[in-house]
C-alpha cells in the first residue's frame, strides 16, 4: 500500500489550439483524481500565449469535454480563484515582470538576432551536421547597450541564459535522475518579439505562482524539462514534483495518431476526441475506467473501476510511463460493463436521447419497461436505435420474404403464423411462462423447431431478425399491436404464397 500523500495544488494546463482528445482527457483525470484523494485543489489554466495557434471553440468544448468526464475544478477561468487569473492572456505583464527579474540576475538576455540571421545559422548547422541551436551572439552584448538598443525600439526577442558549462540533474518522479550536459541546452526563447511568454517561463511562473505542488504533464515536455528546471532554479524557487506520462499510440501500437486516421476511425464509430465519444453513445464513466487505466493498473486483475474507486485506488507509483496503445476493443468491453452497472432510471434517461434523435417519439413508461431487456445487450447507448427502436414505430419495415421460416416454405410458413395468430388471442399477456409454453407446444403440434416459429413471429413482430427477448417484447408491445403486427405479416405472406403459385 503505498502512502497517501499530503493535499497537493495540482493543475491542467491545455492550449486551446485543437480539439479535446484522449491523451488530455487522461492527464486531467490524473490531477483531478490526486487532488480528490488528498483533499486538494485541482485547477483549470488556459494557456493561450500562442496566438496564432488559438482556437476560439477549443476552449469551450475543452470545459465541456472535461465537465462530461466528471472532472469539476477548483479554480480556473471561468469559477475564479484566490490565484488568478487562470488565462494566460490575462497575465503577460507578469510573465514581463519575471522576464525582468531574470535579465536582472543575468539569466536571460536580449537577442536582436533578425529571423533572417537565424535562418541562415540553422542552415549551415544543418550543412555541416552540428545541432541546430542559437550560437549566443546577442549573450555576449553589454547589458546597457542592449538596453539601450531595447529602448530605441529595435525588435527583440528575450532568451534565457543557459550555463554552458557543467551538467543539471532533474528528477522525474516516474523515471528517477536525469543528467544532461548544459551545452547541449539551447538558450531557449522565453519572450517573443510580440512581447508574449513562451511555455516555458508562463508555465513555471504560473505553477510557482499558483502553489502547484506535482505537475502532471505529457511527456513530450521531457526534452525541455531541464530548461524548466534551470528557469525555477534560477528563481531560486522551491521545484514542483513533476510526472511525465506517458504516451498515446494509435491502436497498432506505432506512431501517433495522425489527423487523416482520426478521420478514419470515426467512420468505424470510434473517436480519439471526447466530445464525439458522447455522441457515440460511449458513457463518461466507461471513457474514464478506460483511460485510467492506459498508463496506471492497481493490480493485475482489477479492470472495473468508477470515479469513486479510483479517488481511493490511484496512485503516483503505479504509473507506467512505457507508451500505451489506443485499444477501442476494450473501450467496448468497458461500456457494456458501465452500462450493466447503471441503474433501469439512470440508463433509460441516457437511452432517450439517442431514440429521440432519429426522429421517434419516446413513450416514457414503456421505455422503462424495454430498458431492463436490452441492458445486457447495448455496448454503445445508440445500439438501442437498432435494438429497440420498433417499439416505437408504427409501421414495421422489413423485407417480406424474412416471414419464411428456416427450412420452410411460404405456404408452411403462412400456416404456421395464422395457427399463432389464432393462439395468441386467446392467450393472456401478463403471464411469460404461458405465452412461451404455448407457443412451445404449437411449434412441436405443426411438428417444427420452436427456433423456427419463434423466428417467424419476431420478424411479424419486431421486424428484424435479431431482437431483445421475443416473449417479453410482445408483453411490453402489449396484445393489440403484437395482433396488429401478425395481421400485417399474414397479408404479406400470403401476396408471397401467390407468386409462389405457378401460372395456369
Ligand atoms: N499548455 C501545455 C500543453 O497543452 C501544458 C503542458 C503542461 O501541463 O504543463 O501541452
Amino acid at each position: 500500500m503505498t502512502q497517501k500523500l499530503p493535499p497537493v495544488r495540482v493543475r491542467f494546463a491545455p492550449s486551446p489550439t485543437g480539439r479535446t482528445h484522449l491523451g488530455s482527457g487522461r492527464t486531467a483525470l490524473y490531477n483531478y483524481l490526486l487532488a480528490r484523494q488528498t483533499g486538494g485543489q485541482f485547477l483549470l489554466r488556459i494557456e493561450d500565449t500562442d496566438q496564432k495557434r488559438y482556437v476560439p471553440e477549443a476552449e469551450q468544448e475543452l470545459m465541456e469535454s472535461l465537465r462530461w468526464l466528471g472532472l469539476e475544478w477548483d479554480e480556473g477561468p471561468d469559477v475564479g480563484g484566490p490565484y488568478g487569473p487562470y488565462r494566460q492572456s490575462d497575465r503577460k505583464e507578469i510573465y514581463m515582470q519575471y522576464a525582468q527579474r531574470l535579465i536582472e540576475k543575468d539569466k536571460a538576455y536580449y537577442c536582436f538576432c533578425s529571423p533572417e540571421r537565424l535562418a541562415r545559422l540553422r542552415e549551415q548547422q544543418m550543412q555541416s551536421k552540428q545541432p541546430t541551436m542559437y550560437d549566443g551572439l546577442c549573450r555576449k552584448l553589454l547589458p546597457e547597450d542592449a538596453l539601450r538598443r531595447v529602448k530605441q525600439g529595435e525588435p527583440h526577442v528575450i532568451r534565457f541564459k543557459t550555463p554552458k558549462e557543467g551538467t543539471i540533474t532533474v528528477r522525474d518522479y516516474l523515471r528517477g535522475e536525469i543528467t544532461v550536459e548544459n551545452r547541449t541546452i539551447d538558450d531557449y526563447i522565453i519572450v517573443k518579439s510580440d512581447g508574449w511568454a513562451l511555455y516555458h517561463l508562463a508555465a513555471m511562473v504560473d505553477d510557482q505562482l499558483m502553489h502547484i505542488t506535482h505537475v502532471l504533464r505529457s511527456s513530450e515536455w521531457l526534452s525541455t524539462f531541464p530548461l524548466h528546471a534551470h528557469i525555477i532554479r534560477a528563481f531560486g524557487w522551491r521545484e514542483p514534483v513533476f510526472v511525465h506520462l506517458s504516451v498515446f499510440l494509435k491502436p497498432s501500437g506505432k506512431g501517433k495518431m495522425s489527423k487523416r486516421e482520426s478521420a478514419a476511425l470515426l467512420q468505424d464509430g470510434y473517436s480519439i476526441f471526447i466530445k464525439d465519444l458522447e455522441k457515440l453513445g460511449y458513457l463518461p464513466e466507461a471513457v474514464v475506467n478506460w483511460i485510467a487505466l492506459m498508463g496506471w493498473s492497481y493490480d493485475d486483475k482489477s479492470e472495473f473501476f468508477t470515479m469513486q474507486d479510483l479517488i481511493e485506488k490511484f496512485s503516483l507509483d503505479h504509473l507506467n510511463p512505457s507508451p500505451a496503445a489506443i485499444n477501442f476493443t476494450k473501450f467496448d468491453h468497458f461500456n457494456g460493463l458501465h452500462i450493466r452497472h447503471l441503474t433501469i432510471e439512470d440508463l433509460a434517461t441516457r437511452i432517450k436521447p439517442f431514440l429521440i434523435n432519429v426522429g421517434l417519439k419516446v413513450d416514457d413508461q414503456k421505455l422503462i419497461q424495454i430498458t431492463p431487456i436490452i441492458q445486457e445487450r447495448l455496448v454503445t447507448l445508440d445500439d438501442a436505435v437498432e435494438m429497440a427502436g420498433f417499439f416505437f414505430r408504427d409501421q414495421l419495415e422489413y423485407d417480406a420474404s424474412l416471414l419464411i421460416g428456416k427450412n420452410m416454405s411460404a405456404d408452411e410458413s403462412l400456416k404456421a403464423l395464422a395457427e399463432c395468430q389464432q393462439l395468441i388471442a386467446n392467450l393472456d399477456f401478463r403471464k411469460k411462462e404461458d405465452l412461451e409454453m404455448s407457443l412451445r407446444a404449437l411449434a412441436e403440434q405443426l411438428g417444427v423447431k420452436a427456433g423456427q416459429l419463434f423466428g417467424i413471429l419476431r420478424i411479424a413482430v419486431t421486424g428484424q431478425s435479431v431482437s431483445p427477448p421475443l416473449i417479453e417484447s410482445m408483453m411490453i408491445l402489449g396484445k393489440v399491436r403484437v395482433m396488429e403486427s401478425i395481421e400485417t405479416a399474414i397479408q404479406r405472406l400470403r401476396l408471397l404464397v401467390k407468386d409462389d403459385q405457378p401460372n395456369l
